[in-house]
């Protein structure tokens, strides 16, 4: 059994979060590894590999306590009342800790400024061992009070460093600033490899013990999540091009829902997401169509689970899958209906793929899967989802030949979702594929690339004042780093604006320093500013802001320092009513 204290570990990450080296960090924590972590040593690669890596962890399911639930449950871990002070800090944590602004929007080191005061300096000397044990406990109780229990046992038997660094293993990010990629690589030299076509961390760390023994490359598995393929972001349709020159391309919508792939193996159905979590809700509507129209014993998926509004007969708002799911397994009726478009397969029969060409792999889709309109669809090139899309829609997927081939799928794409009475294709852009290309794990090289609306600008700049402000985290902790920005209300003629309706929420577009500049210039008295907006030419329904519509991926273009506050756009004028009516 591994008697490794965690107080080892924690001097580690202490070392590591300070030291700007990044082969130094790579040693010293090969160096840890190797001396207590060996399992000649009677430790435990997994328990200490797991801390360090706990976004990869799939043996603990989700402990259910981000930052703010965490705060309660801390705050009747240490039995302090709901107004304390600290407990307040704690509930506040975006806005830093006692000394005005400090740790802002980095929950752990409020935390620790709260322990400090109520935590020794003296280790409880805990194991890697026993720690895991009580986070498998916080993990599985789905009871508050066991929770609270098992983080007030936690607090008796650490010193406030190590409650820190638990406190970042319970919210899955330890910004120890090293790679992903290095910890496996320190580890094996295979690790990587292993785990892209795995997704198992465990079975990673107990195959790969000895560091001299390569290990044969291994295929994917039915039933064994793999990291999927990405796609490179790229800027316009030349840019895009360039990098394909040569290939035979294929250009498809970019859907706007949850990455799944599909593992049938026999009757046994798997839905697996992007971070490798199996999703069985997704099975209560969809098993059934599966079973029965993959026709081949056991294959793999990989496509877009989206969601179908049949009376509006359209694909509905981003976010719904989880409500559909759940309304398909307490057998509601529903006007929606969840439709998975396969763009690709990777297993068939009992061989991997992922080797084949897209094209043969196009092929395969077409062999293997009867699709079901509105159910289960593939996308390929003049077939699937392209032979029965509603007539004056444009196609799904095309092969292309030339720059203005792609620029056309792109417009007409765009101008679809934006302008079509129906509102029928639900994409965020396009992706562009090599034909020729195998499929990847966890690859984002050229093969594939996403062109999207909001990386292009768009018309028309929107001239909107700055209302409002919100904290930012991290690099941005404790200062204002996005602003909510407003469009007046029409005012009578010769008069300024009296009223403003919020309108959307704005973050990116400026440079730390030009932030730092607007921030700066808006304090004491948030004075009021001008910003044009450009965005994503889309607009959406708003619930949350006054404006009846926002904007989608919204982007400070300019400062204008220029414009005094009262010419600000106001809600009726032209361009923005133009906006208005384009989405209706
Ligand atoms: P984004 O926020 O743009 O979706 P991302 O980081 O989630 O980015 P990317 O690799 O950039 O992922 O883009 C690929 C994602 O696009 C896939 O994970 C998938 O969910 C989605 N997608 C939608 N339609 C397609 C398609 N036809 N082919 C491949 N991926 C698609």
């Amino acid at each position: 059994m591994s008697a490794t204290k965690f107080s080892v570990m924690v001097s580690l990450f202490n070392w590591m979060q300070k030291s700007k080296s990044s082969s130094l960090k790579r040693s010293k924590f090969r160096k840890f590894l190797d001396t207590f972590c060996r399992p000649q040593n009677g430790a435990d690669y997994f328990a200490a590999i797991r801390l360090i890596l706990p976004p990869l962890d799939r043996e603990r399911g989700s402990y259910g306590l981000r930052e703010h639930v965490l705060a309660t449950c801390l705050i009747d871990a240490l039995g302090i009342s709901r107004d304390s002070p600290d407990s307040q800090r704690l509930l506040n944590w975006r806005k830093g800790g006692a000394k005005s602004g400090a740790f802002a929007g980095n929950f752990a080191l409020v935390a620790a400024e709260v322990l400090q005061r109520r935590q020794g300096m003296s280790s409880g000397d805990l194991t890697i061992l026993e720690l895991n044990e009580l986070l498998d406990r916080l993990a599985t109780s789905d009871n508050r009070p066991e929770k609270i229990s098992v983080l007030s046992e936690l607090i008796r038997k650490t010193n406030v460093q190590e409650m820190k660094w638990i406190i970042m293993i319970i919210l899955k990010d330890l910004k120890l600033g090293i790679s992903e990629k290095s910890i496996f690589h320190e580890f094996h030299p295979d690790a990587e490899d292993l785990f892209n076509v795995t997704c198992d961390l465990k079975l990673v760390c107990e195959k790969l013990q000895d560091r001299s023994q390569r290990h044969k490359r291994q295929d994917i598995e039915v039933g064994k999540p793999v990291r999927p393929q990405l796609a490179l972001r790229v800027s316009n349709a030349a840019a895009a091009w360039k990098k394909l020159h040569g290939k035979e391309v294929v250009v498809e919508c970019k859907f706007d829902g949850d990455r799944i792939q599909i593992h049938k193996n026999g009757a046994d159905i798997k839905f697996f997401s992007r971070n490798f979590l199996d999703h069985p809700e997704y099975g209560y509507g969809m098993s059934n169509f599966i079973r029965e129209n993959i026709l081949v014993d056991r294959c793999i998926l990989d496509g877009e689970m989206l969601v179908w509004d049949k009376s509006a007969n359209r694909f509905a708002e981003f976010g719904s899958n989880q409500e559909i799911a759940k309304a398909a397994k307490d057998g509601l009726d529903s006007d929606r209906q969840l439709r998975y478009v396969a763009f690709d397969i990777l297993y068939a029969g009992d061989t991997s793929v992922i080797h084949q060409s897209l094209k043969e792999r196009h092929q395969l889709l077409q062999q293997f899967v009867k699709p079901i309109a509105g159910c289960l669809e593939i996308l390929v090139p003049n077939g699937g989802l392209n032979t029965h899309r509603p007539a004056g829609e444009p196609c799904w997927s095309l092969i292309v030949h030339d720059v203005d081939g792609i620029e056309r799928f792109f417009k007409e794409t765009i101008d679809n979702s934006f302008l079509s009475s129906t509102g029928n294709v639900r994409d965020e852009g396009i992706v562009l594929k090599d034909l020729g290309s195998k499929w990847e794990p966890s690859d984002r090289s050229a093969k594939w690339m996403k062109l999207k609306p909001d990386y292009i600008r768009a018309g028309s700049d929107l001239d909107a004042l700055i209302i409002g402000g919100y904290y930012g985290s991290g690099r941005h902790g404790g200062e204002v780093a996005q602003f909510l920005v407003g469009l007046a209300e029409r005012p009578s003629p010769n008069a300024y604006p009296k009223r403003f309706l919020s309108f959307c929420r704005v973050g990116t577009g400026l440079s730390d320093e030009e932030l730092n500049t607007v921030v700066t210039k808006l304090k004491p008295y948030f004075r009021s500013i001008i910003v044009s907006i450009t965005s994503d030419i889309r607009t959406v329904r708003s619930e949350v802001f006054a404006a009846p519509y926002s904007l989608r991926f919204p982007r400070i273009d300019r400062v204008r320092y220029d414009k005094p506050w009262h010419e600000c756009l106001d809600v009726q004028c032209e361009l923005v009513t133009s906006i208005l009516i384009h989405f209706r």
